[in-house]
């Protein structure tokens, strides 16, 4: 891998936009990347293996819980903020982002939310420091898209639950130490589970064969009769609604995350294609390469305005499902088409892994696919607009 030579682009000045404390906080994530992570992520990606030695280092720049209140372990942080250091993540590695996106927003975020004191001062502030890791269990092998169909479910006996099912496709779970995972109870109501590591007939095995978030760990959460004790229930919302608020709040961090990954790529190949030349110049000046630059920075520039205002609008808590659709749909499908473009600006190098752009390509393969695929963006986007439902 080629030393890190990153230099953000800010075409049309955004950090005028940012306070004085995003900065701080973007700058001190930017450094930790550039220092621990680019250094061995290559590595770590082609070997299909989690650096969990980077664990303490997320928990320092504040990516577990940024916007939690520091009471539990929090960092106290706006959305911008936490945008922001999902930018700086996702610049060095989607996996690496997608690591602390389900932590904060998919694990940390209902515990919050939807858990009583007592979930939140036991689960919190270990989530925070990154002693206990998290994953999120809402996808089974037969429903993905459609997660309401869900046939994971508990019954209650007396003192406790018993849960059975099997969710497919979970980031963190082959390490995870708690998993919030949601079933259907008796009456076919949907509620959130705190599952511990070590509760019998609990098992994580890893999904192996990945060509995309290689340096991500994935895999299932199987339930056989696993007892999970009345207390590890989230008392405070239920129905489809719950797991679709954190994915709101993931799918946040995404937007802005997905332009870390784009930043990289342009970065890399306008630093290729001025160094590089064939017919004696530099490439950097044929027209064919200066319009798939231009219109790079142009994308890259149009995502970061609209992930900033997403932010501020959800820092006035005013921010709409369909508003956090538009921008995550966007911002990934303009990060692909960047790579994707910057990748061919490398010729046969862009293939190689001394460059990062192969890796951000197909990561984000997987980024345009989690979380609501490109198309149920899309429907809720015409849904939000026509008042028609377009999903069925
Ligand atoms: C690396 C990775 C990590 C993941 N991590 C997690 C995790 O931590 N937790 C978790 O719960 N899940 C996770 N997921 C699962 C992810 O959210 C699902 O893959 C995604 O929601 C799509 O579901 P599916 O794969 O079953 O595809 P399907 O839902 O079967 O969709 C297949 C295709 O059909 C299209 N489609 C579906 N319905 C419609 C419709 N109504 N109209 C038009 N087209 C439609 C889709 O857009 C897609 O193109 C992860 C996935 C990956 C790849």
């Amino acid at each position: 891998m080629k030393p890190d030579l990153f230099q953000a682009p800010d075409y049309y000045n955004i950090d005028d936009l940012l306070t004085e404390e995003h900065k701080l906080i973007r700058d001190a994530a930017r450094e930790w990347v550039k220092r621990d992570v680019s250094p061995i992520i290559e590595n770590y990606a082609q070997k299909a293996e989690f650096p969990k030695q980077i664990i303490s280092g997320l928990a320092e720049i504040g990516a577990f819980g940024p916007y939690i209140p520091e009471e539990f372990g929090g960092a106290g942080l706006d959305q911008i903020s936490y945008g922001l250091i999902m930018q700086e993540i996702e610049r060095g590695d989607s996996g690496v982002r997608s690591t602390a996106s389900v932590q904060s927003s998919l694990v940390m975020y209902p515990i919050f939310t939807y858990g009583n004191e007592e979930q939140r001062k036991k689960y919190l502030p270990k989530l925070a420091s990154g002693e206990w890791m998290g994953s999120f269990g809402l996808t089974e092998p037969n429903h993905g898209s459609n997660p309401g169909g869900m046939e994971t479910n508990f019954k209650d006996k007396g003192d406790h639950y018993v849960l059975n099912g099997a969710k497919m496709w979970i980031s963190n779970a082959p390490f995870c130490d708690v998993a919030v995972v949601w079933a259907k109870n008796e009456a076919g109501r949907i509620h959130g589970l705190i599952v511990e590591r070590g509760m019998e007939g609990f098992s994580t095995p890893e999904t192996h064969n990945k060509w995309s978030l290689r340096a991500s760990a994935t895999g299932e959460l199987i339930f056989d009769n696993v007892k999970v004790p009345k207390e590890n229930l989230l008392p405070n919302k239920s129905g489809l609604g719950a797991p679709l608020g954190c994915l709101d709040s993931a799918r946040y961090g995404i937007s802005w995350g997905a332009i870390g990954a784009a930043m990289d790529c342009y970065d890399t190949a306008l630093r290729f294609a001025k160094e590089r030349e064939q017919f004696g110049k530099p490439i950097a000046q044929f027209q064919l390469q200066q319009k798939k630059l231009a219109e790079m920075i142009t994308e890259i520039t149009k995502a970061q305005l609209l992930a900033w205002r997403l932010g501020t609008l959800k820092n006035e808590g005013k921010a709409t499902s369909a508003q956090i659709s538009m921008a995550k749909r966007n911002n990934v499908e303009m990060a692909l088409k960047v790579a994707r473009e910057a990748r061919q600006i490398l010729g046969g190098m862009g293939i190689s892994g001394d460059y990062a752009i192969m890796r951000h390509m197909m990561n984000l393969e997987s980024v345009v696919t989690y979380e609501g695929t490109h198309d149920i963006h899309l429907l809720i986007t015409g849904l939000d607009i026509t008042g028609l439902n377009g999903f069925k």
